[in-house]
């Protein structure tokens, strides 16, 4: 793929460039040309406080260009594309959260992939993670279909929302300090707009369980100290000056650094994810959500 070369997207065809410009139709695109641009860290705090609700918030996140170093990974991996998706255009835009926008539960993972949410637009859609853990959500109730394998797909989420502490594709999936400080707080305000009816936080890896703990001492929350350890199955309460607590569970990445291992099984996952769905006071998979 070059940079000049416009591709159907899988689902809705058209011809899209690669990164995607806002408001072109991509499916789930919340942007328009007209949505500010964060274009250094500074500026991410006030358009983070100033985003209204989740729609506003995923809009600006996806126009971010605070980290020199992200924006031009993400958008080489967009032009240069990858064989086993040639021919499809690549979002190479930040990935904003997606799901229940009343959502009990939020999963936290470390950032979009290079060739899954870089390329379709939708955080852990189009790789082996997300197959992983969209699956687990499918057996758990929370989720209409079993994989999620491109924006505009059909597929949707019930009472959980999925996002990154990170929106944009690391190199190696490391991400320096201070890109991690960076995007922090568009994951404070996602938490922050979830917050009134949120219960649990399930972290996907210690990368996850940081973020969320350092979100939460930054929205007020009673944070334990020492700070509790990330571990598999791991839970912590954490209580908030207004409302009920909320819940965090710790959860092995669904990396395949960890899959393909065996340190993650699927009763693992689908046993921490049973139990995120009962702390938050969430149906069974009885009450998945139809098409
Ligand atoms: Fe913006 Fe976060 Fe991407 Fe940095 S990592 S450019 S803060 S969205």
């Amino acid at each position: 793929m070059s940079a000049l070369e416009r591709c159907p997207h899988p689902v809705i065809g058209g011809a899209f460039d690669s990164p995607v410009p806002p408001g072109a139709g991509w499916p789930g695109d919340a942007a328009t040309t007209d949505t500010p641009v964060a274009t250094a860290p500074g500026e991410v705090p006030g358009l983070a406080a100033g985003a209204a609700d989740l729609a506003a918030l995923d809009a600006v996140v996806s126009r971010c260009r605070a980290c020199p170093r992200l924006v031009a990974w993400r958008e080489s991996l967009a032009t240069q594309g990858r064989r086993a998706f040639a021919g499809q255009p690549y979002w190479g835009r930040p990935v904003p959260g997606f799901g229940d926008p009343a959502a009990a539960v939020l999963v936290v993972g470390l950032a979009p992939a290079g060739h899954g949410g870089n390329r379709t637009g939708r955080v852990f859609t189009g790789d082996r993670s997300g197959d992983w853990i969209f699956a687990a959500l499918h057996r758990s109730g929370a989720a209409a279909l079993p994989s999620s394998v491109a924006a505009g797909d059909g597929q949707h989420l019930s009472g959980v929302r999925i996002t990154a502490a990170v929106r944009c594709v690391p190199p190696q999936n490391r991400p320096a300090p201070v890109e991690r400080d960076a995007c922090a707080p568009w994951l404070d305000r996602e938490i922050g707009l979830l917050a009134g009816g949120l219960r649990v936080v399930l972290a996907l890896g210690g990368f996850g369980w940081d973020a969320v703990l350092a979100a939460a001492r930054r929205l007020g929350w009673s944070v334990p100290r020492p700070r509790p350890r990330f571990g598999h199955g791991v839970e912590e309460v954490l209580p908030r000056p207004a409302g009920a607590p909320v819940a965090l569970l710790g959860s092995y990445h669904v990396s395949q650094q960890n899959t393909f291992t065996g340190r993650l099984t699927e009763p693992m996952l689908d046993a921490v994810l049973a139990r995120a769905r009962e702390l938050a006071g969430s149906p069974g998979p009885g009450a998945r959500p139809s098409l």
